[in-house]
């Protein structure tokens, strides 16, 4: 059992002020900084330095991106998740559509970091114009996928 009352030094500046709070986390995006709270974690008076467990940061960075989404009007992990199915495409097959890089739609999807502007609204289009995914440039697989690709 943790001491929620102990104060101990602070690995980062040496000073013995590191200590248990719960008091709402900032996190960092480009789009502007939002605030998560229900976490307990140390933070040092005298550095402002954060101590977050490992197996939490995962959480933290869903909240925020939750958070982020909230107010940007940016769409939700389930809402990425069901545009990709209605569209008929892998994850790999909607980075490709979109030009991001490998890993980012997984990402996306479990929440652990926020689409940028460009990216939403690139897969809203896609969501209510699903024909104009060869468009892009990118043609499925053979067999895969609603889209056939044009004669030109
Ligand atoms: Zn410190």
């Amino acid at each position: 059992m943790v001491d929620m009352n102990a104060v101990r030094v602070c690995p980062v500046c040496g000073v013995e002020a590191m200590h248990w709070t719960d008091e709402p986390l900032l996190e960092e995006f480009r789009e502007g900084t939002f605030e998560v709270t229900g976490f307990t974690y140390e933070k040092c008076d005298a550095c402002g330095e954060t101590l977050i467990r490992g197996d939490q940061l995962e959480d933290v960075f869903q909240a925020a991106v939750a958070t982020a989404r909230a107010d940007l009007g940016r769409l939700s992990s389930d809402e990425i998740h069901q545009l990709r199915h209605d569209l008929g495409l892998t994850q790999a097959e909607l980075e490709a559509q979109l030009g991001v890089g490998s890993g980012t739609v997984g990402r996306w999807e479990r929440g652990t970091v926020l689409q940028g502007a460009t990216a939403d609204r690139l897969m809203r289009v896609l969501w209510a114009h699903p024909e104009l995914l060869p468009e892009l440039g990118y043609v499925a697989r053979e067999g895969r996928g609603p889209y056939r690709t044009r004669g030109r």
